[in-house]
């Protein structure tokens, strides 16, 4: 399930490959897939690929036509890929968008999906903004450290979910919530108002590091995700915790690594992120 760091893999390579390139053509399989905006479709035609960029775990392409410019937006979160030309799809009765482009290196950008419920919007530059308030907290890579304690401060509850709630911060899902929950020994069910400001700036440079390392390494395949180009993300194999119930801890403390099934599984070890830790 892409999270940010391969959202942010997807957004690299598309920048890569096809920033400048133009758009000669969008076919739309399916009309549901399209949350948002179908009716602007043939806008799209003959428009200039200026720039891509990420928001949480959602990629959006801004396309300029004349003087104005649109936004594609495509949810990952899920199941979503995109993908290119030469990229295998497992099954391409999922794909649901299919866009051409010329003057890039890529000549085709796939949208792949078998969930096909509307993860595609079209915007124009207030609806991008709304789209953007509506759905997306505070990015991790560039909130400031201050305002990251600030945020957390202010909530009630457990941290783990909050650390996935996209409102929040945007782009942190189950993988990389557990891999930054073993990192900073705090277990996934501490309540956020009694962690101390320092606590917190721990919990901050060891989140920008998980997500800085899994970007660096392609993100993290795990059930389906490749890069547009095909590969796999790397990062998987640097999971401590995530998908390890039964395994030893990798910190060597002798014990086991739990799974608690909550809303979503967390993968924790019961005495490094002992509750009963200071922090
Ligand atoms: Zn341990």
């Amino acid at each position: 399930m892409p999270e940010l760091p391969e959202a942010e893999v997807v957004a690299r390579q598309l920048r890569a490959q096809l920033l400048g390139a133009q758009l000669d053509e969008c076919l739309v399989g399916r009309a549901d897939i399209v949350r948002e905006g179908l009716s602007t479709l043939s806008w799209y035609q003959g428009s200039v690929l200026e720039g891509v960029a990420r928001y949480g775990k959602s990629v959006a392409l801004g396309l300029k036509k004349k003087e104005e410019t649109r936004y594609l937006v495509a949810e990952l979160g899920m199941t979503g890929l995109l993908l290119f030309r030469a990229a295998q799809t497992k099954y391409p009765q999922h794909v649901h968008v299919r866009m051409s482009f010329t003057g890039g290196r890529e000549t085709e950008l796939r949208y792949w999906n078998p969930r096909r419920f509307g993860r595609i919007s079209l915007f124009d530059r207030a609806g991008l903004d709304r789209y953007r308030t509506r759905r997306f907290g505070v990015d991790p890579l560039t909130v400031p450290c201050d305002e990251f304690v600030r945020l957390m401060q202010a909530r009630r509850g457990r941290l783990k979910p909050l650390l996935m709630h996209q409102q929040v911060i945007a782009g942190i899902g189950n993988i990389y919530a557990n891999e930054i929950l073993f990192r900073t020994r705090l277990h996934p069910d501490r309540l956020v108002n009694r962690l101390r400001a320092a606590t917190i700036a721990t919990l901050y440079d060891t989140m920008q590091t998980v997500l800085r390392e899994a970007i660096a390494c392609g993100g993290s395949s795990v059930k389906d995700f490749y890069a547009p180009d095909g590969t796999e993300g790397r990062y998987k194999l640097r999971h401590l915790v995530y998908g390890k119930e039964g395994q030893p801890c990798p910190n060597r403390c002798g014990r086991l690594i739990h799974r608690l099934q909550s809303e979503r599984s967390s993968f924790f070890c019961p005495f490094c992120q002992s509750k009963r830790l200071p922090g």
